[in-house]
């Protein structure tokens, strides 16, 4: 059987899910899945460190960059709640962590995959894998769909959930772009974000694995544009961690404009009284080494660090002989340490694309295009990328579940 009443391009989140919704909407439609892997959903088992953080209660609110008003109002429409109320329906358990986070209550990413996958098996929808779609052309009142290795297809209906092109190890491409660009659609350039961001390595290689929990500020041209509290990890080339690569879609951004970018690190708080604190342990701890003189503050590497770019040197100095101009110079480091933003990381390391097909070619209604009737389009393939915390994931449900539904009503209305 190769006419199918809907073709879903792609068998990642999106795609589960708007296979499901079409069923739901009309069951009698004949629905297909073409995922170009081996298996549907590979990528959602590498998500939230194998957890799989599938939404946020706070999605509704914002954090969505790129077309973010159309990704606000199917958000609106299939909020966090909706989305969890589906996958309660599937079967799947969850909880609700830190910052509005839900995770499954077994803390396993591949359950939300088995959850999607049962639910496509029960309702009858056909994963057709390795099924590498190269070409999709108008054909009749649907389409035409070709495989790289020669087998084709068609559809009343093509629902496009192709994704990005971040992670391109567990299947992230660009095809979805080009069969949406080959259709008429304006296409917005694609970059990674949710990456990590590069430094000088020097500044940081000592500090490879360290963690702390603290501030993260992008600064453009010496103006602060962006701020983040969160985890942040060191790198061997910069820097990483989720408050780092909330910043790094933004600090890509303005490098390609030639912009001077740095992040502003905060260990501590200031709150006015950090210098006479200092002080205070430097006549406390006169005869111990420089080298441990914030020992118990941050972490001993992290210290040495920045006694090191403090000016004190050697760090077996005795910590009495620290200077006041020294003492200063600490303390505005601990608030305020500046490092140089050389690049971020390409798609091998980031969990988004930003850019995408233009959200302004698709109906806010409906998420059918507007060039090529039929043809709707879901997940990361739009231009549309969110904040680090279940906000991607969000919008390939939510998105996913608007265009299954509204291409499947289309076929009933008739
Ligand atoms: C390491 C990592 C961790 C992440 N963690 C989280 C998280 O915890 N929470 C969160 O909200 N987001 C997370 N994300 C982001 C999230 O996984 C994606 O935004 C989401 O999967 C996008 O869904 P999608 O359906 O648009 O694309 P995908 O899930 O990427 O699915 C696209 C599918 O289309 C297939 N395909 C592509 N081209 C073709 C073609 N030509 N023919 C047929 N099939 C094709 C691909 O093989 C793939 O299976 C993470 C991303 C990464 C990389």
């Amino acid at each position: 059987m190769n006419a199918w009443d809907i073709a879903v391009i792609g068998g990642g989140a999106s795609g589960l899910m708007a296979a499901i919704a079409a069923k739901k909407e009309a069951p009698g439609l004949r629905v297909a899945i073409l995922e170009r892997g081996e298996r549907c959903g590979r990528k959602l088992l590498s998500t939230g460190n194998g957890r799989c953080n599938l939404t946020n209660l706070r999605a509704a609110e914002g954090g969505y960059h790129g077309g973010a008003d159309l990704a606000l109002s199917v958000i609106r429409r299939f909020p966090p709640e909706a989305v969890l109320g589906e996958f309660a329906r599937l079967g799947l358990r969850t909880e609700v962590e830190d910052e509005r986070r839900v995770y499954p209550l077994c803390g396993q990413a591949a359950a939300v995959l088995d959850v999607l996958r049962l639910a496509c098996l029960e309702a009858g929808v056909e994963e057709i894998c390795s099924f590498d779609v190269v070409k999709l052309v108008p054909r009749g009142e649907g389409f035409a769909i070709s495989a790289r290795d020669g087998r084709t297809l068609t559809a009343r209906r093509a629902i496009v959930c192709a994704g990005g092109m971040a992670a391109p190890k567990i299947g992230g491409t660009d095809a979805g772009c080009a069969l949406l660009g080959s259709l008429g659609h304006a296409l917005v350039p694609r970059r990674p974000a949710l990456t990590q961001i590069e430094t000088d390595p020097m500044a940081v290689r000592a500090l490879k694995g360290l963690r702390f929990s603290g501030g993260a500020a992008l600064i453009v041209d010496g103006r602060p544009v962006r701020e983040e509290r969160g985890e942040i990890l060191f790198s061997d080339a910069g820097l990483s961690g989720i408050a780092v690569m909330q910043l790094s879609r933004e600090a890509g951004d303005a490098l390609r404009r030639g912009r001077r970018v740095e992040v502003s690190l905060r260990l501590l708080p200031d709150g006015g009284s950090l210098l006479g604190d200092l002080r205070a342990r430097r006549d406390r701890f006169a005869q111990r080494e420089a080298a441990e003189f914030l020992t118990g503050l941050v972490a001993k590497r992290i210290g040495q660090q920045l006694c090191k770019a403090a000016g004190i040197a050697p760090l077996s100095r005795a910590c009495g002989t620290i200077s006041e101009e020294e003492l200063r110079q600490l303390s505005a480091l601990l608030c305020d340490w500046r490092l140089q933003v050389r690049g971020v990381r390409g798609f091998d390391g980031a969990q988004v694309t930003a850019g995408g097909a233009d959200t302004r070619g698709f109906s806010p209604e409906t998420l059918e295009s507007k060039t090529a009737r039929g043809l709707y389009a879901a997940g990361e393939v739009l231009d549309v990328d969110g904040d680090c915390g279940g906000y991607n994931l969000q919008w390939a449900w939510a998105s996913g579940m608007l265009a299954g539904h509204s291409a499947a009503a289309s076929l009933r209305a008739r």
